[in-house]
């Protein structure tokens, strides 16, 4: 809609209402009508749409964009190492992983039901893909979330300890709708980061999701809390309500590194830690080497 016609004093007294209206619409925080007004007035006038359909348009606009703007915020603030989604994974290379459970997964109805996903697996399966692929789907479905590895939440827990705002950082650890707890078992935990972890498991039992990844099976946990007692706690909260994700495989990162070399025709590999790793597909990944190279 254009501004009114008809004799107007001078140029400086017909750009006033449009003034005034960027000021308003500035303050209301509606950047959206503030940028689109002029064009979709424009269209409006052209198709002959009446000014409540004009109104509901610019309207729709804003609230988009809102959501949007929102949604940007939740996955920056969700501190994702990349961003990544399953509409890059290939489910053929990973056959242990049961693909429609994950599928389901991503609609998160277990976020809102507060339940916990544990992914399991050798070095190099998509773990971390896939939990950064449910982060996502969590940002985008409305729900704060978190990312981080195992280790650089025990570190940020015994920080927070010894600069006396633990109950800050786990007050902000309870809330958040899904937190996802990357590498569990890559880096041994000392027995405070050990007892700090089990504390913010302990803290969102029943009151939020926990994605948990990890190269290691259940039984080898207690070594990582330094504990059986402190284990057999921990896994009776986190596996209550949970879905088990099997991914157990070919190391994705190795397959596509020798199909490279085999495309290029390179020359036969060197024996490094990777490709003795490479020999033994399928096994547990506890490769101190590994643990220094977060993927
Ligand atoms: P993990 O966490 O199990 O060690 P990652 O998720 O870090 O493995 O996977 C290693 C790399 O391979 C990443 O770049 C990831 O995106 C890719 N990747 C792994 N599995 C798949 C897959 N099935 N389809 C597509 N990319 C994959
Ligand atoms: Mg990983």
């Amino acid at each position: 809609m254009t501004a009114k016609t008809g004799p107007v004093p001078s140029g400086k007294t017909a750009a006033v209402p449009a003034v005034l209206l960027a000021h308003h619409l500035k303050q209301l925080k509606l950047p959206t009508i503030l940028r689109e007004h002029e064009k979709v007035a424009r269209e409006a006038a052209r198709d002959g749409v009446d000014h409540v359909r004009y109104l509901l348009r610019l309207v729709e606009l804003e609230l988009l964009d809102r959501e949007r703007r929102v949604t940007e915020r939740r996955i920056g603030e969700a501190k994702f190492l990349t961003v990544k989604s399953l509409d890059t994974f290939d489910f053929a290379a990973i056959p242990s992983l049961n693909r429609m459970l994950t599928l389901e997964l991503v609609r998160c109805e277990y976020v809102a039901r507060r339940e916990n996903v544990i992914a399991l697996g050798n070095s190099g399966t998509g773990k971390t893909h896939v939990a950064l692929a449910l982060g996502l789907a969590a940002c985008q479905r409305g729900f704060s979330t978190l990312f981080l590895t195992a280790h650089a939440l025990a570190s940020q827990l015994m920080e927070a300890r010894d600069e006396k705002r633990l109950l800050k950082l786990q007050a902000q650890l309870q809330n958040v709708k899904l937190l996802i707890v990357d590498e569990l078992g890559y880096v041994p935990l000392s027995q405070v980061g050990a007892e700090l972890l089990f504390e913010v498991f302990s803290q969102r039992y029943e009151r939020g999701s926990t994605i948990v990844t990890s190269n290691l099976p259940f039984e080898e946990w207690p070594a990582v809390f330094r504990s059986e007692r402190l284990t057999g706690a921990l896994l009776d909260r986190l596996t209550h309500h949970v879905h088990i994700l099997e991914m157990n495989g070919e190391s994705y990162r190795l397959k596509q590194s020798a199909g490279r070399r085999t495309a290029a025709r390179a020359e036969p590999p060197k024996a490094t830690a990777h490709q003795d790793h490479a020999a033994a597909p399928g096994e547990h990944d506890r490769d101190p080497h590994a643990a220094s190279q977060p993927s």
